[in-house]
């Protein structure tokens, strides 16, 4: 007798779809098979239509996670001793200063109390300030705060002062709006395990034109060899043409993962996956003030779709994952030091947001959880909020 998994509604790794469950269970492909080939050349073609990104941009599959993104990004564009703004929204934009300043860059950070984002005029301020900037970092939803920010100004105000911009997109890739092109954005990453719903292990980046230009005129002692976004230029040009190529060997079962995930998102439609996102959160937050937990985003408009993070209500033990885990599901606790024993976060990204009764089991557990736990809550009146908003939200 095995027990059924628990539910898993955290930030990362995230439930699979069936499909994308059985294709990362084929025996693995050779990475030079001519099925591997395929599903690598179609996952890059299908990476620039769920970016929203030009055909001049070059997306980048690599064996990784989200870190080992940013730790690209940093060794291709900026050289020791140049200048990066980063706008700090939580724990992965603090990272991503961690990750510059280990490469020798000089940080200027724009801050805002936890919960909140800087405005954009702040960053405007710190971009003109500065002087010499090569490159602007932000997180489009950061994991920690469940704090989203909107990127399009920054990427305008990137495109203005002539400086690079960098989205952090881990929580936020097929979760939330982004378009590319249209915002001129110069890199925009995730990692696989999280709204784009596949199992960890692949650091998935595209970098536009300009991005590539700067790789090519970036000054000094080329990037460590597997970071080194000429390293694996070539074999993703011939992969993209169906040829066999090697440079390090890739995540071949994941690739097959990648190509049908990234296929059921455009059968539903980026535009349309990302709508699916924002009306499970609708019904999230719906169940969330039924039951009086307040969101840590400090406004609606900062609040992200991808998850949910929660203040613990005042009296409450703080255990609530453990308690949420008896009824059988996963949730996560406070990430951001902070708010680490005052929060907890809820993830509702990729394939459970098209699951109405994944949400209904992740609302049901929270609130007998806390009811458990001595908060005067009611699971129905939470149930019946999720009820309500589905219904009403579908067209
Ligand atoms: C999860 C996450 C990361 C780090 O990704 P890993 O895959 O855990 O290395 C970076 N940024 C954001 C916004 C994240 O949510």
């Amino acid at each position: 007798m095995t027990t059924p998994s628990p539910l898993l509604m955290i930030p990362g790794p995230v439930e699979l779809s069936p499909a994308v469950r059985a294709a990362a269970a084929l025996p693995p492909p050779s990475h030079t098979s001519p099925r591997l080939i395929e599903a690598f050349g179609r996952s890059i073609e299908r990476m620039r239509e769920v970016w929203r990104a030009d055909a001049a941009s070059q997306p980048f599959i690599v064996a990784g996670s989200g870190t080992l993104a940013m730790d690209t990004v940093a060794a291709n564009l900026m050289a020791p001793g140049e200048r990066a703004v980063v706008v700090k929204t939580g724990y992965f934009s603090d990272r991503m200063v961690t990750i510059l300043l280990r490469w020798g860059v000089e940080v200027v950070e724009v801050s805002s109390v936890v919960g909140g984002a800087p405005p954009a005029v702040e960053v405007q301020k710190a971009l003109e300030r500065s002087g010499r900037v090569r490159a602007l970092f932000a997180t489009h939803v950061d994991t920690s705060t469940g704090v989203r920010l909107d990127p399009e100004p920054l990427c305008r105000l990137a495109r203005e002062a002539g400086v690079l911009s960098v989205i952090d997109g881990v929580c936020a890739t097929a979760g939330e709006r982004f378009a590319m092109a249209d915002w001129g954005a110069d890199v925009y990453f995730t990692a696989s395990q999280k709204a784009i719903g596949l199992p960890p292990g692949l650091a998935l980046m595209v970098a536009s034109e300009r991005a590539l230009a700067a790789r090519a005129a970036r000054p000094g002692t080329p990037p460590p060899l597997f970071l080194d976004w000429d390293s694996w230029l070539p074999i993703h040009r011939a992969y993209e043409e169906r040829k066999p190529s090697y440079f390090a060997t890739p995540a071949t079962s994941l690739v097959m993962a990648l190509e049908t995930g990234l296929g059921e998102i455009l059968d539903e439609g980026i535009e349309a996956r990302v709508e699916t996102h924002a009306r499970a959160a609708a019904a999230m937050r719906s169940a969330w003030r039924a039951l009086d937990l307040r969101p840590v985003p400090r406004s609606e408009a900062l609040t992200a779709n991808t998850l949910s993070a929660l203040n613990v209500p005042a009296g409450i033990d703080p255990a609530i994952p453990a308690r949420v885990a008896a009824h059988g599901v996963t949730i996560a606790g406070g990430l951001h030091p902070a708010i680490k024993n005052s929060s907890f976060r809820v993830g509702h990204m990729g394939y459970a947001v098209t699951r109405p009764d994944f949400l209904r089991r992740t609302v049901e557990a929270v609130a007998v959880a806390l009811r458990e736990a001595g908060a005067e809550v009611d699971p129905d009146a939470a149930l019946e909020a999720v009820d309500r908003e589905m219904e009403t939200t579908r067209v």
